[in-house]
């Protein structure tokens, strides 16, 4: 964007049917999103945004060996990668297999002498950890994840995990009779439905206790000529939390962790259930098959100060279809209310020839009131147009309404103009 432009930012159609009139009467304190993270469902021909549409699991994968885990397995494998893929205890950092080193019989610079032999075990490339000081050692390199597995299931905390699924059995299935009962009476309710993770997991609890101790520690040895040593073997509480029913206060009981499986969200429209975001299923692609964002549909509006109090706003059709707007303003004077905006060009296909050849020029910040013919002036697939605002407006809220020849229908949405 180019400088002093500020672009207007969208109300979303849940926004607009909870504050109503208070949109435009004190727009300064509505929620907005940009285009951009708004979708445009082509069924209710509405705007959705993220706190009114629906989440559902498109594809499970491991973001480490990119495996694609069916939706039924899942569960069993407790959300977490059942393939040789594990985390470092210290570092989190993914952890490699290696193989022992050979008995020296061959010079260094021999082929042989670079292979590995068994014992295999898991080792760091990042912080040098290795699985052999936990004995999670295998003959055969795919052996250790069955190593790691019978380690689990021997150890008291996933006992005591089976005994309690054991215990809460019948009250689950009470609670999925109940729920399946709710489904058929309201059909808004639908039990697959997922939140999106947090983005940043336990990021409130920075810094942990042990990192402020041991800041501390090396303040104080700095000090009074202390060496505290022991304090780099004691485990921070991150470290702990991935191991939450021991909690080893030593660094050198901590064990590793299986990777944990990703998802790829689909998202639909809550009131028509219409595909919104549809995720390509392959793990190794970050495309999209599906993906209607609200900046592919709707008008975008710009505005930049002109002369004496006047603004200018600037309208861009997305659409390759040409687009009648006709704009609301609460509170300030528009050159004009309706305008044709024609089909979206392409950057490659612009003929300035074609624009200099009809004595046109780009708009430049200074033109005024009258430097438009008739109120607008329509430039490629955009139009321009001057606005008169009161002097104490920080947000200029505008109602526009857009239709396509085409399509026969119309859509009206908000967009608040921050004045700055
Ligand atoms: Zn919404
Ligand atoms: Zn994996
Ligand atoms: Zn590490
Ligand atoms: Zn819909």
């Amino acid at each position: 964007m180019l400088r002093g432009h500020s672009a207007g930012i969208a109300v979303c159609a849940c926004v607009q049917q909870l504050y109503g009139a208070r949109v435009h009467e004190s727009p300064t304190c509505i929620p907005t999103h940009p285009l951009t993270q708004l979708y445009f469902c082509e069924e209710c021909y509405a705007l959705r945004c993220n706190d009114c549409i629906d989440w559902e699991i498109s594809s499970t994968y491991c973001p480490s060996c990119l495996f694609e885990v069916p939706g039924t397995s899942v569960r069993a494998q407790k959300s977490q990668c059942a393939r040789n893929c594990f985390t470092c205890p210290v570092c989190t950092h993914v952890l490699s297999i290696v193989g022992s080193d050979p008995p020296r019989r061959e010079a260094l610079t021999a082929p042989e002498a670079s292979l590995g032999i068994a014992p295999f075990f898991l080792s760091c490339s990042c912080c040098r950890w290795d699985s052999k000081r936990i004995g999670l050692v295998a003959e055969k390199a795919a052996d250790l994840s069955a190593v790691f597995h019978s380690m689990e299931q021997n150890a008291w905390p996933m006992q005591e995990y089976e005994r309690l699924i054991e215990h809460m059995a019948p009250e689950v299935q009470a609670n999925i009779y109940e729920r399946t009962r709710k489904t058929r009476s309201s059909r808004r309710f639908r039990p697959n439905l997922v939140r999106p993770p947090p983005s940043n997991y336990h990021a409130d609890y920075e810094p942990t206790r042990s990192q402020a101790l041991t800041k501390y520690a090396s303040r104080l040895s700095r000090q009074c000529g202390l060496v505290q040593r022991d304090m780099m073997q004691v485990s921070t509480v991150q470290q702990r939390w991935t191991m939450p029913c021991e909690q080893p206060y030593q660094v050198t009981a901590l064990h590793p962790r299986r990777v944990r499986l990703l998802c790829k969200l689909s998202k639909r429209c809550s009131t028509c259930r219409h595909i919104l975001v549809r995720p390509e299923p392959r793990t190794n692609s970050n495309a999209y098959k599906i993906k209607l964002l609200a900046s592919q549909f709707l008008p975008s509006c710009t505005v930049m100060p002109s002369a004496n109090g006047l603004w200018t706003l600037t309208l861009t059709n997305p659409l390759m279809d040409a687009m009648d707007i006709t704009l609301r303003c609460v509170g300030a004077e528009l050159s004009i209310r309706h305008v044709q905006v024609p089909a979206f060009v392409d950057a490659f296909e612009m003929d300035d020839d074609d624009v200099a050849a009809r004595g046109l020029a780009p708009v430049t910040p200074n033109t005024g009131w009258d430097a438009f013919v008739h109120g607008t002036y329509v430039y490629r697939h955009h139009a321009v147009l001057s606005v008169r605002v009161r002097a104490d407006m920080q947000v200029l809220p505008l109602e526009i309404q857009w239709s396509v020849a085409e399509t026969m229908r119309s859509h009206t949405f908000w967009s608040l103009v921050p004045l700055r």
